[in-house]
């Protein structure tokens, strides 16, 4: 599905984005949480927040833990970035979506994710909610496979 593409045009839309929603929002892209978002979005692979702490962290400067933890709990509230909970890794958002909880596909060659969000999915998913008598308060799933890519 994903072919090679541009990848430094999605880095500047999700800074663009990220730039617009804080705008919004009057929050503040702070110059750490613009570099988590950066790194996060350095592919479409969930990075780990060990990997983005060694990497803030340079010989001079060690980047404390804490510091990349609210960087990432920002980035996550606002829909910027996600959580992949298999991998306990961090992805950038790539869709537009309030509500809507996401649907992960997640190749297991190439570990590249996509996120989709499909509202025929939610409808199903909140009927048979109802039908247990069950409150959902999020509906993401991760679905486990090979990519249109790996799979050529
Ligand atoms: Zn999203
Ligand atoms: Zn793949």
């Amino acid at each position: 599905m994903r072919e090679r593409h541009r990848h430094n045009q999605c880095i500047k839309n999700a800074l663009e984005k990220a730039e617009r929603v804080c705008a919004e929002k009057s929050l503040r892209l702070t110059p750490t949480r613009r570099k988590v978002l950066e790194l996060i979005w350095q592919s479409h692979k969930p990075i780990k927040a060990y990997d983005l702490l060694n990497q803030l962290s340079s010989d001079e400067h060690i980047e404390k833990p804490p510091t990349v933890y609210r960087a990432l709990d920002f980035l996550l509230k606002n829909h910027l970035i996600h959580k992949i909970a298999s991998h306990n890794a961090y992805v950038g958002c790539e869709v537009n979506h309030d509500e809507m909880d996401s649907k992960f596909f997640i190749c297991d060659q190439c570990a590249e994710v996509k996120e989709v969000c499909e509202p025929k999915l939610d409808r199903s998913l909140l009927e048979a909610s109802k039908k247990q008598g069950f409150i959902p308060n999020q509906t993401t799933i991760e679905i486990h496979g090979t990519c249109a890519k790996c799979a050529r």
